[in-house]
Order: structure tokens, then sequence, then C-alpha cells
């Protein structure tokens, strides 16, 4: 019997060139922006105790109870890929005594993550997101700030036809006299509701909110709102940060109705969507969580941050540079094991002295060599024989050369008197 084909995990995928070369641009893109303002970057595991996101992202989200990949290790311990990872972050800020560092502590992470999920365009069960996190302020700027990195990020990536969605959630116990209040207006009119939100009434009433179902949504066009309901500080909060978004020129929509899918969030919550992408719009998002330190057992910690999905930048439209060829390659004339070993040193020195210098498999015909020079966008490639001999591609002019500083030197000049600073 034939063996069946491996491939990928459903809902996973590999990241090959040209894309990964993208994918590397974005992140030097979100390195830069967010070093630049202070955020150091972390790993934390991609493994946590299932715990910390049961506790952490909230046993009554779609991600705790739908979306983990949980299992048990050997000593029976039952463990989660990470679904997200503010939870993470705030359990390394408390195993860390982050708390004595200077406040606020700003950080930032690239990496997997995994979910449960159907898979569709933009939506994957291991899927990569970049963020940042600010902990140990409750400051309204730090709100503003973490919206304008992401934005400029967004902006910057070449995200096209962005939307930024804002609204504050208040306190969890406005947000619970609020549920309450929800709950018996949805009771009043339950028959016209999805199953599943009438299902999920006494867990959760704001997830109405997120239906598609179109008779909830007219149940929820009539809906109290949150945000006639928050606490005067709570509303002071939001309008500064409103204020500072107005003055650094950042367009918003407050929208009553955003309610993200995590548990944690108090105050602001705030996502990006780009109109680029399908079904699967939304960027990135974040918000506030004063109480998540607290409540993993840590002191009490005020603290706001976002995440962004990498596939979903890339595919809404950022290209970054196209990769460029090497400077050189190092081609030998034959295959002599002399002439191969003075290949090998050479494209060392070449790299030392800062160009990039790739090797052309040396036992192959030199025809053959600088066919895959010209196929890979070379500028020049550097023919170790008997002498050495470098030949400009653009020009197709060889000149013997007598070693690695005046190949460095051609190439420097632009060579064979070609513009300086005027590539092909
Ligand atoms: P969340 O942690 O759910 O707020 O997600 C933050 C961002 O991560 C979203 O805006 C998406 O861009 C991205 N994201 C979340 N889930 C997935 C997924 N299953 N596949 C791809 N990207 C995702």
């Amino acid at each position: 019997m034939a063996a069946e084909r491996l491939r990928a995990p459903r809902g996973t995928f590999d990241v090959l060139p040209p894309d990964s070369g993208r994918r590397r641009w974005l992140q030097a893109l979100c390195a830069e922006v967010l070093e630049r303002a202070g955020f150091s970057y972390v790993e934390t595991p991609v493994l946590e105790s299932t715990e910390l996101f049961a506790r952490g992202v909230g046993a009554s989200t779609d991600i705790v109870r739908k979306e983990m990949f949980t299992f048990s290790d050997k000593a029976g311990r039952s463990l989660t890929l990470r679904p997200e990872n503010t939870a993470g972050i705030c359990r390394a800020y408390i195993e860390h005594g982050m708390h004595k560092w200077p406040q606020p502590v700003r950080l930032w992470y690239w990496g997997p993550f995994f979910r449960h999920e159907a898979p569709q365009a933009g939506r994957y069960r291991q899927f990569t997101q970049v963020g940042a996190e600010t902990l140990g302020s409750d400051d309204p700027a730090i709100d503003a700030e973490a919206i304008l990195l992401l934005a400029e990020i967004l902006e910057r990536a070449g995200v096209e036809r962005l939307r930024l969605r804002i609204a504050s959630l208040g306190s969890p116990e406005t947000r619970q006299a609020y549920a309450e209040e929800l709950r018996s207006y949805l009771r009043g009119r339950e028959a016209e509701l999805a199953p599943e939100v009438r299902e999920r009434l006494d867990v959760n009433p704001l997830r109405a909110f997120d239906s598609d179902h179109a008779g909830t949504r007219a149940v929820m066009a009539a809906a109290p709102r949150l945000l006639d309901r928050l606490a005067a500080d709570d509303v002071e909060h939001f309008r500064a940060v409103l204020g500072l978004l107005d003055a650094a020129g950042l367009e918003y929509e407050v929208d009553t109705t955003l309610v993200r899918g995590l548990d944690y969030y108090t105050r602001t919550v705030f996502e990006f969507e780009s109109a680029a992408l399908g079904a699967q719009r939304g960027v990135g998002g974040g918000g506030r969580y004063d109480r998540l330190v607290a409540e993993l057992g840590g002191p009490d910690t005020p603290a706001c941050g976002w995440a962004a999905g990498v596939e979903r930048i890339l595919l809404a439209g950022a290209n970054g540079p196209a990769k460029a060829g090497p400077d050189v390659v190092v081609a030998t004339a034959t295959g002599a094991r002399d002439a191969v070993a003075r290949a090998l040193r050479l494209a060392r020195e070449l790299r030392a002295a800062g160009l990039a210098a790739e090797l052309a498999e040396p036992g192959r015909a030199l025809r053959r060599q600088l066919r895959r020079a010209d196929r890979v966008g070379a500028r020049a490639v550097a023919i170790v024989g008997d002498d050495l001999q470098l030949k400009m591609l653009d020009s197709g002019a060889q000149t013997p050369v007598a070693g690695p500083a005046e190949v460095v030197r051609a190439l420097a000049s632009g060579g064979e008197g070609a513009d300086p600073g005027v590539t092909a």
C-alpha cells in the first residue's frame, strides 16, 4: 500500500521564500517602531499550564471553552499551547518580580499562537502575533501610545483601508450590573434571538453583540449600551484617551458594541480592521486589563496592550522591499579541490568585508554557475580558476582582479564606471 502523503497539519502552513522575506521585513519594522518607543523584546514559553488561560483569559470565553490545544504531559499536568500572550506576559511579570523594575514595564513579543478554529482565509490553527504590553501605569496616555504605535506599524506596513473602533468596558462591577440589565432586556425578547445566544444568556449576554444572526442583530440595535452606564472615573479616562488620539490626528469610531473575545479587559478596548481583508478583517486589537495581574496572584498592576495578526497584516497589503540578489556569486572555473578551497575562502573574506557573497555549486560546469548567478540577481560573479576574474553581470565586462579587496572596491564603485547608487 502506498504511504499516505505527509502534509502540514490542518490549519497550519509553511512559510517559504519569498513570503518568508516579507515576514522578516515586517518583524524588523515592528522591532524598530517598538524598541524606539522603549519596548523590550521578550519570549515566553509556547506551552503554559492550562490553568493560566482558564484563570487569565476567562472560563466563559470561546477561546477557553472551544479553541485550546490542551494535553497532559507524562506527569499528568495539563498543558496548553498558548492561544494568546497577555496571560503569559502577566505570569512572567509576577514570576520575575517585574513590579520592582522601573514602572511602567514595556514589553513586546512576536511568535506562534494556537487556536483550534475552523480554518479559512486569514484564520489558522497556528498563527503569528506581534504584541506590545505596558504594565504598571493606569495613565490614559499609555492607552493612546499603545494605539498610536499599532497604527504606525500598520500604516508603515502598508495595510490598506484601515478602520479603528474603540470603546470602554468600564470596571467589572459596572459591567456586571450592566450584564444584569442587558440579560433582562434580552429575556424580554428571547424568542427573537439565535439559539446559541439564548443558550449563553446566563454565561455572558454581552456576546450577543457579536452575533451575525439577523433577529439577534435587530434586538441588539435597541439594547441598552454599556457606554451609557460607565462610572464617572471610567468616563473621564475614556475621554482622556480619545482626546489624546484627537490631538495626534488619528481617526477612530467609538463603537458601543465592541466586545472583545477575552474576559480580562477593563476600560479601553480597541480593534483595527482592514476592509482589504475578507470575513476575517480584524488585524489587531487590545485594551486595558487593570485587574489581570492581581487576579493571577500578583500585586495590583494596571496594564494595557495589544496583539496583531502577522498573517493578516501581510495579507492586507504589506509588500516590503523586493529581495535583493547577492552582491557577488563566487564560482569556480574547475572542480579542482584547490580552486574550491580558494573559492570558499574568498566568499568568507568578501562577507567579512560586508558584501553578500553566495557560493555557486563548485562541482558544476562554469556555464551553469553563471546562469545561477543571473537567476538569483547577483551583481557580479567572481570566478576562481588559475587566476581570479570578476564578471559584472549588468555590462558583461570581465577583468582579472588581484584579490578580495579589489572585488570590494569594484562593487563599491558600482563597477565598470556605472553610476554609484544606480542599481540595475
Ligand atoms: P485576539 O487575541 O483574538 O484579539 O487576536 C488579535 C489578532 O490576532 C486578530 O486581530 C487577528 O489579526 C489575529 N488572529 C487571531 N486569531 C487568529 C487566527 N486563528 N488566525 C490568524 N490570525 C488570528
